[in-house]
C-alpha cells in the first residue's frame, strides 16, 4: 500500500509533510516549521512522529524539532554538514545515504546552495521527493550560503529525477513565482495556463503543492535556464546555463 502523505501548512507560507505507513503504523515528518499545527495533524489521526527528516538548518524548518521529540520520542535525522545547527539531531546523513523507512529506500540527495548542507529526501518506490528550499513550484530557493553554481547543479540534479516524481517543497511561494516566471517567458503556453490555475487555487485558499518534475520542466525558468529560448529571453544567447540561472536568480531577488 502506498504511503499516505499529508501536507501541513505552518507559519503562513511554510509546509511540513507527514509520511505515514498504515501497515506498520509509522510516521516520518519532513521539517518542523512550528510544533503546534504538526502535533494537531498527527494527534487528529492518532499518529506518532517516529522520525523527523530535516532538509536544512533554518529555523522555519527546525523550530518544532525539540517539542515533537519531547512529545513523541522522535528520532531526528538531518544533514551531517549542518548537524551542529539542527536541534536534537540523533542521526546525521550525507549524499547517497539510504535512510530506509517502512520497508522503502529513502535516498539522501545533497542539494547545496540555499544552505551549504541542504539535502533532499527521495523515495523512488513511491515516486516522491521532499526538496525543502531548493526547488519551488516555478521557482527555486535563495542562494544564501553556497554559490550560484552550487544551486544550479542542485536544481538540475532534482530536475533529472523521473518526470512523474511528485515534489514537495518547503514553501507556498507559487503565485509570486508564477508572476516572476511570466516576466521571463510571457509566451510560454504551459506557464500561462499554470499561472491561471494557480491563481484559482490560491483564491480558494488551496495549496499548489506538490508539483511534479515534468511540470517544472515545462514552466520553471530556473530549471529551463539551459534552453536557448530562456537564454535569449534574458539577453544571454550562447552563455552557459549556470550564468543564465544566476541572472534569473538575481532578477528574482530584485523583483
Ligand atoms: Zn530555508
Ligand atoms: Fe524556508
Amino acid at each position: 500500500m502506498a504511503l499516505e502523505l499529508v501536507q501541513v501548512a505552518c507559519r503562513g507560507d511554510n509546509y511540513a509533510v507527514l509520511i505515514h505507513d498504515k501497515t506498520l503504523g509509522v510516521t516520518a515528518v519532513v521539517d518542523t516549521p512550528a510544533a503546534e499545527p504538526i502535533m494537531a495533524a498527527l494527534d487528529q489521526r492518532g499518529w506518532v512522529a517516529n522520525e523527523i527528516w530535516t532538509t536544512h538548518h533554518h529555523g522555519d524548518h527546525t523550530e518544532g524539532h525539540l517539542a515533537l521529540k519531547a512529545r513523541y520520542g522522535s528520532v531526528i535525522i538531518g544533514p551531517r554538514a549542518e548537524a551542529d545547527k539542527i536541534p536534537g539531531i540523533d542521526r546525521s546523513v550525507s549524499d547517497g545515504a539510504n535512510l530506509r523507512f517502512a520497508g522503502r529506500d529513502v535516498l539522501v540527495i545533497a542539494t547545496p546552495g540555499h544552505t551549504l548542507g541542504h539535502v533532499a529526501y527521495y523515495i523512488p518506490d513511491e515516486g516522491v521527493a521532499f526538496v525543502g528550499d531548493t526547488l519551488f513550484a516555478m521557482g527555486c530557493g535563495r542562494v544564501m550560503e553556497g554559490t550560484m553554481d552550487d544551486m544550479w547543479r542542485s536544481v538540475r540534479k532534482l530536475a533529472d529525477l523521473p518526470a512523474q516524481t511528485l515534489i514537495y517543497c518547503g514553501h507556498e511561494y507559487t503565485a509570486a513565482n508564477a508572476r516572476f516566471s511570466l516576466t521571463i517567458e510571457p509566451n510560454n503556453p504551459d506557464l500561462k495556463a499554470r499561472a491561471a490555475h494557480v491563481e484559482r487555487l490560491r483564491a480558494q485558499g488551496l495549496s499548489t503543492i506538490p508539483t511534479t518534475i515534468g511540470l517544472e520542466l515545462l514552466t520553471n525558468p530556473f530549471v529551463r535556464a539551459e534552453l536557448d529560448s530562456v537564454k535569449e529571453a534574458v539577453g544571454m544567447a550562447g552563455k552557459p546555463a549556470s550564468a543564465v540561472f544566476a541572472e534569473l536568480r538575481e532578477r528574482k531577488n530584485r523583483a
